[in-house]
């Protein structure tokens, strides 16, 4: 799950990562009294989720009382990238001497965490990758190893980062990978990382993905509130399915995370677009067949279905029993088109066979399901 920028500070703020005191808001009069408590002058913040904020026009800064007012009654309401802003957040200005931009996330391929650091920050990362990549220190990481201060260290000089605050920037990337690593977080990010006129490095932002698979052992549920998902997503999950929302019209229905992500690529093969990924697991009993049909159908952009079931521990006429007692639950719109092959397949079909139809039709292989399922779609 994605954190709002405050709820990113709170998550930092419990790994003894600096960020300024603020309050979260959401109406003008609240955003006075919050800007009266954390003291002038403040920076009135947007909460959504989506980055870009400040050229949006969602962060501004405020030196007294009317400010405020001005600044909050035109932030709450402002669409950013097509997210409306309903919380702000208002916290005490930072008097900035640098911009520097931080985070930890994962690469998969390399297998380890990747640390990105860059006194150029402030600025989206994407463009300093294009205009001045070698300004970007990047530093792979085994997780069994962990950051060593020796190491980050070294990783800060190669940011080449004002000399003065080497020591104060180890301390905060420590906690940074401290908090990305014991908090369950897929991205951490800073943009900027900050030195203050001070001399002190300080988060004057957050950037904050959580691992939901670890939401079992943590207090997750204050930052699960303010989470937009898909409506589609939503009702999947509530039903126990492996479900994302895609962009196309055909629906996908498939056992075996797999034979799912197979089963978009022959669907783009085929020249159509998935409207969703959707693995059913191993057992496709009736209900949960019933389940992934009911959610599919629901889905108003679906032209088209396709269901891809590849018979193992589960045999073909246990699938297409599965799919004719789902059919009887669930009064589906769109036409279907099942592949079914693996463990007794014949027998599977066999079964289907009395109940074909131009709605709901059977082809042997994934190509030619696939084709003729992209074709439905295109016609309805
Ligand atoms: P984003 O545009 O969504 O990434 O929002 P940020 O929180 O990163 O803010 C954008 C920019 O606003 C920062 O890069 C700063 O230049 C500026 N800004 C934000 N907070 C402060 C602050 O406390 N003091 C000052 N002087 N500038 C700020
Ligand atoms: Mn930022």
């Amino acid at each position: 799950m994605d954190l709002l920028e405050y709820q990113g500070k709170q998550f930092f703020a419990t790994f003894g990562i600096p960020v300024s005191d603020g309050r979260a808001v959401t109406t003008v009069e609240d955003a006075v009294a919050a800007a009266n408590a954390v003291g002038y002058p403040v920076v009135v913040k947007a909460q959504v989720h989506a980055g870009g904020r400040g050229k949006a026009g969602g962060v501004k800064l405020a030196t007294n009382e009317a400010e405020v007012r001005e600044h909050a009654g035109n932030i709450l309401g402002l669409d950013i990238k097509g997210h409306i802003t309903r919380i702000l957040w208002i916290e005490n200005a930072s008097d900035i001497a640098e911009e520097y931009y931080a985070s930890f996330t994962l690469d998969r391929s390399a297998k380890k965490h990747l640390g990105m650091l860059s006194k150029e920050g402030g600025v989206e990362i994407e463009q300093v990758a294009v205009d001045n990549p070698d300004a970007i220190a990047k530093i792979w990481i085994d997780p069994v190893d962990g950051l060593s201060a020796d190491v980050c260290r070294a990783w800060v000089k190669a940011a080449n980062l004002n000399a003065d605050v080497t020591e104060d920037a180890v301390e905060l990337l420590c906690k940074l990978y401290t908090a990305y690593v014991e908090g369950d977080a897929d991205l951490a990010e800073i943009n900027p990382l900050i030195v203050k006129t001070n001399g002190r490095v300080h988060a004057l932002d957050a950037k904050v993905t959580l691992d939901d698979n670890a939401e079992f052992r943590h207090e997750w549920d204050e930052y699960a509130t303010t989470q937009v998902r898909d409506a589609r997503e939503e009702a999947a999950h509530a039903k126990g399915l492996q479900y994302v929302g895609l962009e196309g019209s055909v629906g996908i229905i498939a056992n075996g995370a797999g034979l799912a992500m197979s089963t978009l690529d022959v669907v783009n093969q085929a020249g159509g677009e998935a409207a969703n990924f959707l693995d059913i697991g191993g057992g496709a009993n009736a209900e949960v067949m019933a389940g992934a049909l009911q959610v599919i159908n629901d889905d108003p952009s679906v032209k088209s279905i396709f269901i891809n079931i590849f018979g193992g521990i589960t045999r073909g006429e246990e699938v297409a029993k599965g799919i004719i007692g789902a059919l009887e639950m669930v009064d589906i719109t769109a036409p279907i088109v099942i592949r079914l092959d693996g463990t007794n397949a014949e027998e599977g079909r066999a079964l289907l066979a009395p109940h074909l139809s131009e709605r709901l039709q059977s082809k042997p292989t994934m190509l030619e399901a696939a084709a003729t399922a992209v074709a439905l779609a295109k016609k309805n």
